[in-house]
């Protein structure tokens, strides 16, 4: 298979400035520190994390939104973090991006017609006629009719207007789709069926998603393999079933004992991992393991050394802590 997206020890820090004349750097908001994740053709990523654990910057790098600090973003061999001009525009076009607020992302002004079809427009795609005809299917592909192309983005529910940032975002024929909490906003009940056109359309239409949220009862759904991130870095990575089933992290182990389970024999079996205190600032991120200040089997050693996140020859599941292996085999 075919890695489509290959992220390479990526950084994305933000410089903190004082004094309004001169202003001077006094610190870095650590938003992603050394990351590394592959996705293979055709596959989901499902990243997670808390709000502030630098999922959404992840997103908003790749596709260039951010020029990153230093790290690969190699998409079907490229370096997103090196390209320019033409190519970047190019590459660009390749990925789109469906956000969490389908009522923020649509410009109300305009007819969702016309909403569709400008990502065709600026990309030069088609004539007016072939334009418009492309915008009736897309608008088809994703559930709605194609006389609804004069509408304006109020005269449609929560869902609806989800439906219409995906017709958008396929306009142009993008293999990578960066969904940021696409069901987030949604009530629980339209949430199932936004999930299943997606998942839909990327076996249709042979898609690549990284799918980011802090939910991993969504995530479950339709990631193929997650990461989990804590305070701008990876600190767990499998397939999801693995993931689920046998999480080597703490953190992991506390997100997923918040994730209430359908079964009642396996809900009084699991133990609830509560984490006390926030999430530290990403300005002074804790020395040692970053999670140390909220890990409830922190030991002296995670209080200076940094595990590392390596993955290891032959293993699909990597997790950076100390005692990983020590807690796959509880
Ligand atoms: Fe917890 Fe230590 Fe593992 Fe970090 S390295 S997750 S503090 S046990």
């Amino acid at each position: 298979k075919k890695t489509l997206l290959d992220v390479r020890d990526l950084k994305m820090y933000f410089p903190l400035t004082q004094g309004l004349l001169f202003q001077r750097t006094v610190g870095h908001v650590k938003a992603v520190d050394t990351v590394s994740f592959q996705i293979e053709q055709g596959q989901t990523l499902g990243l997670v994390g808390e709000s502030g654990s630098g999922k959404t910057t992840i997103g908003r790098t790749i596709t260039r939104l951010y020029q990153p600090t230093s790290g690969q973003i190699l998409f079907d061999q490229h370096d997103l973090a090196q390209v320019q001009g033409e190519e970047l525009r190019q590459l660009r076009q390749r990925i789109q991006m469906i956000f969490q607020d389908p009522f923020a992302s649509l410009n109300p002004r305009f007819t969702i017609g016309t909403l569709i079809a400008e990502p065709m427009q600026i990309y030069r795609q088609g004539t007016g006629k072939e334009i418009r005809e492309r915008v009736a299917e897309l608008l088809r592909v994703v559930g709605l009719r194609p006389e609804y192309s004069d509408r304006y983005p109020h005269e449609f529910s929560g869902g609806q207007r989800q439906r219409i940032a995906i017709a958008r975002a396929l306009s142009i024929s993008p293999e990578l789709i960066i969904a940021d909490e696409p069901v987030s906003a949604l009530d629980v009940s339209v949430r199932a069926q936004v999930l299943n056109l997606l998942q839909h359309l990327q076996q249709e239409l042979h898609l690549t998603y990284l799918f980011i949220s802090h939910d991993l009862s969504v995530v479950r759904h339709v990631a193929d393999r997650i990461a989990v991130m804590y305070l701008g870095k990876i600190v767990e990575l499998a397939d999801r079933d693995e993931l689920y089933a046998a999480p080597q992290h703490p953190y992991t182990r506390a997100l997923l004992s918040a994730v209430p389970i359908p079964d009642p024999q396996i809900e009084r079996k699991r133990r609830r991992i509560i984490l006390t205190g926030d999430l530290p600032s990403p300005i002074n991120i804790p020395a040692g393991c970053r999670f140390h200040t909220r890990c409830p089997m922190a030991q002296s050693i995670c209080h200076e050394k940094e595990p590392a996140f390596e993955p290891k020859q032959g293993r699909e599941h990597y997790a950076a802590c100390h005692f990983s292996e020590q807690i796959a085999k509880e």
